[in-house]
């Protein structure tokens, strides 16, 4: 990081919100991670819903993104050298069925035969004074009008009325870099939940997007600082229980002790 810009995607943006600690290993000694299950699955489903959307609008039926769902399991079965850190393998057909659940929400939420999508699991970046943004955003779709609306999957719970605008930060951080790199700012955010099922939206204008800016300022001076003073604070919290390093953490030392 000396000298260079400090490169930022939404989930390492929220690892340092949530615990510095937790970005010094994953963003700087760039320690090695099991995939957890529920990555794993994740993965796969956007997977179908990326190559649903290569397929001409008449054929992508729910029967076909089943169908996709299928060959991409048994790919991934018969080349995985290291399967997820909590794969149970007398369990595989209850895996596969929950992806399958999430897929089959999808098609209760939209109609993909109705929809034109421009972009697909499509790489952006911009860089901010000293700070480097980038990421993938599943789907971009652009109205007749011209105006942009930003889709993310996810296939966690939907969030509490108190956690919605966090649950709208990888968009956000999109919705900037769309307006910074491209000079567009998207009418609609969308969050697709395909547990539940749900939709949130969110419509960004540019004072929202001017105070997630300096937000995003602010943490790169954290971030430089910790990284300076090699000063990296765990915090504890519920999320050290799905954490894979809690055997090195200094926060859970104590709790090592013979
Ligand atoms: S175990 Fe908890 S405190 Fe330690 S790095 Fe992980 S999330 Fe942070």
């Amino acid at each position: 990081m000396d000298g260079t810009l400090l490169k930022l995607s939404p989930s390492s943006a929220r690892d340092f919100k949530s615990c510095p600690q937790l970005f010094k290993y994953r963003a700087v000694d760039r320690l090695p991670e099991p995939v957890s299950r529920a990555q794993a699955k994740g993965s796969l489903v956007h997977a179908v819903l990326e190559r649903i959307f290569h397929e001409p609008p008449e054929g992508r039926t729910q029967e076909r993104a089943e169908e996709l769902l299928t060959t991409l399991w048994n790919e991934v079965d018969e080349e995985a050298e290291a399967p997820p850190a909590d794969f149970d393998f007398e369990d595989d057909g209850k895996w596969f069925d929950e992806s399958m659940r999430l897929l089959r929400n999808y098609f209760r939420l939209e109609d993909p035969r109705e929809l034109s999508a421009s972009q697909l699991e499509w790489w952006v970046e911009y860089e901010l004074a000293d700070i480097h943004l980038r990421g993938i955003i599943d789907r971009l779709e652009e109205r007749p009008d011209g105006s942009w609306i930003l889709t993310d999957y996810k296939t966690g719970r939907v969030p509490g009325t108190q956690r919605e605008l966090a649950a709208f930060f990888g968009l956000r951080f999109y919705a900037l870099v769309c307006w910074r790199a491209f000079g567009v700012i998207p009418a609609q955010i969308r969050l697709v939940y395909l547990s539940d099922p749900a939709v949130l939206t969110l419509d960004p204008n540019e004072r929202m997007l001017i105070a997630f800016e300096k937000q995003m300022q602010a943490l790169g001076k954290a971030i430089r600082r910790a990284h300076d003073t090699d000063d990296w604070r765990p915090s504890p919290s519920p999320l050290c229980m799905h954490c894979s390093f809690q055997a090195e953490c200094p926060a859970w030392a104590t709790s090592r002790m013979p």
